[in-house]
């Protein structure tokens, strides 16, 4: 994978670029916000290690930039320990995933494989259907009646789990399980952040709702009746 580091203490952003060759990656770094966002602008990425806290242009912003212009690029984001209010805004800013420093640099390098990887596996069903929603997985798009909808990659993951299966109920830990590929404990706020953000693109401004809250079980995908 191609992977930008935006990271503004140097050190930190070089242990992270010689872990990722180590692990066969090509891996660069910019220390600035604004650079950072103009060279994956110029130079898409597969994925971005993104630090909130950076000079020239904020983390939040440079993903806001790189959103409105369509990036395709996978984005973790870095917070300090204990800024939740910073990962959730993150997150619904379209970040795919987050970790908290200090972290450790095996397990960044597993969650930098695992975003990789869902993006590189295609399904035998390429085309997806749920009412008038429809998914091109091998393309990765989305329309609904007619209409295309701009996923982030991980909102992109977790439809597609859902409308692999309309009318199955997923649990937050399920999802969160088979999208994050993470089987320890996790946060069941993210799972419901991105919900929400599927929501908004998917079932605002339609008479009937596609996707289905069910208290206190989970969440399913189904067609109108
Ligand atoms: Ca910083």
């Amino acid at each position: 994978m191609r992977i930008l580091v935006l990271e503004d203490e140097r050190q930190l952003a070089r242990h992270i670029t010689q872990a990722l060759v180590r692990h066969g990656h090509s891996a660069t770094a910019q220390f600035d916000g604004l650079a950072g966002l103009k060279e994956a602008l110029e130079h898409p990425p597969d994925l971005i290690v993104l630090d909130l806290n950076l000079p020239g242009l904020e983390g939040l912003s440079v993903l806001a930039g790189l959103r409105e212009a369509d990036s395709a690029a996978r984005v973790l984001i870095l917070t300090a320990r204990g800024e939740v209010e910073h990962r959730v805004k993150g997150l619904k800013a379209g970040a795919d995933d987050y970790m908290a420093k200090p972290f450790s640099m095996d397990e960044l390098v597993a969650r930098i494989e695992a975003l990789g990887r869902r993006g590189a596996t295609p399904t035998a069903a390429d085309l997806l259907e749920v009412g008038d929603l429809h998914m091109d997985v091998h393309h990765r798009r989305v329309s609904r009646a007619g209409r295309a909808i701009a996923l982030s990659p991980r909102e992109f993951d977790v439809l597609q789990l859902l409308m692999q299966e309309p009318g199955r109920v997923f649990s937050r830990t399920e999802l969160c399980e088979r999208v994050w590929q993470r089987d320890h404990e996790y946060d069941t706020r993210t799972v419901e952040i991105f919900i929400t953000r599927l929501r908004k693109k998917v079932d605002s401004g339609f008479p009937a709702p596609l996707i289905h809250t069910l208290r206190a079980i989970g969440y399913t995908i189904r067609p109108p009746e």
